[in-house]
């Protein structure tokens, strides 16, 4: 039996990755990347994305006849239907079609999902959601986004936004967030509300080792720097991070109450690099969510790493 394998990208803010994956074993079999530069010009972009194509091809020594689709996850809000990025922030674009460029190009069946849906899919076939029929997976990073799996399938809700936990409102008139309300979620419990909070303390005279690793201008602080300043025990970090995970162990807690999952399972930069971010947050979320509901509860972290968004992409052509 040939192997089945479809080709899924990952098209993202600064890098567009493509690969070659084995539909049964998620396993990847040639890869291709670039940087997505700017200015994007539409056409350039398209031609960029078919460069990456043709290199994951060239180096799994694949013939497109032997491809039986192409799935795109891209970050930003997406038309599934229309096969068009709405209104992708970072990446400076607002109603880019993509499905039908590549899908004429290579004469394939192409999918278009969001980056957050198709990392579900990864983790829901390949990861950490195996063998789970009700789970939700959360990404912490810039932003906080989810996947919610209901009966083993993603739900996408009436209008395909379902799963905006950052946007989850954990204090009334609290913190002002990028979709125009107050006190999101991710206001208080990303990586970005971690950096701001350290660059406020700091103005306002305390001291830090990252002081000199943060943007005070952009507010952006690695991850790695956060968790290298957590084994030195050094204090804002610890307070900013600590309070940072409760709220999300609150609004893992409403979750809970609300969707009674098996699992939740947690990725993203922030949680991969900090493990007393992951650790916090479970220990709130089980302690302040109904007992009942948190009894056999699992909160796991995300197993598939740098490459889930091309291999959860290449899932979008096997489930439709
Ligand atoms: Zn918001």
């Amino acid at each position: 039996m040939p192997e089945k394998l479809a080709i899924g990208i990952d098209f993202g803010g600064t890098k567009i990755l493509a690969g070659v994956v084995n539909l049964e074993t998620g396993r990847l079999v040639g890869t291709g990347k670039k940087k997505t530069r700017y200015p994007h010009e539409q056409d350039d972009l398209i031609k960029r994305i078919i460069a990456v194509i043709d290199e994951a091809l060239a180096e799994s020594g694949t013939d497109i006849k032997q491809i039986s689709g192409i799935g795109i996850g891209a970050a930003g809000m997406v038309n599934r239907q229309k096969g068009i990025i709405l209104n992708a922030v970072n990446l400076g674009l607002t109603e880019l079609p993509l499905v039908e460029p590549l899908s004429s190009y290579y004469g394939l069946p192409c999918k278009l999902g969001n980056d957050v849906e198709v990392a579900t899919l990864g983790e829901l076939h390949f990861g950490a959601g195996r063998n789970c029929d009700h789970f939700i997976c959360i990404f912490v990073g810039t932003g906080i986004g989810s996947g919610i799996v209901i009966n083993s399938k993603l739900y996408h809700g009436a209008s395909g936004t379902a799963g905006e936990v950052g946007h989850m409102v954990l204090v009334p008139y609290g913190r002002t967030c990028g979709c125009g309300g107050m006190g999101c979620l991710e206001t208080y419990a990303s990586r970005t509300a971690i950096a701001k909070y350290i660059v406020q303390e700091i103005a306002r005279g305390a001291d830090s080792q990252v002081r000199e690793k943060i943007d005070p201008n952009k507010g952006i602080l690695r991850s790695k720097s956060i968790q290298h300043a957590i084994e030195t025990k050094d204090e804002l970090v610890v307070r900013a991070v600590t309070d940072a995970a409760r709220f999300m162990g609150i609004g893992l807690a409403n979750i809970v109450n609300m969707l009674n999952p098996k699992k939740i399972i947690l990725g993203g930069g922030l949680v991969e690099a900090v493990d007393y971010y992951f650790q916090t947050a479970q220990h709130e979320a089980k302690t302040k969510s109904l007992k009942i509901a948190s009894k056999k509860l699992e909160i796991v972290k995300a197993e598939l790493g740098d490459y889930a968004g091309i291999v959860g992409a290449s899932l979008l052509v096997k489930n439709d």
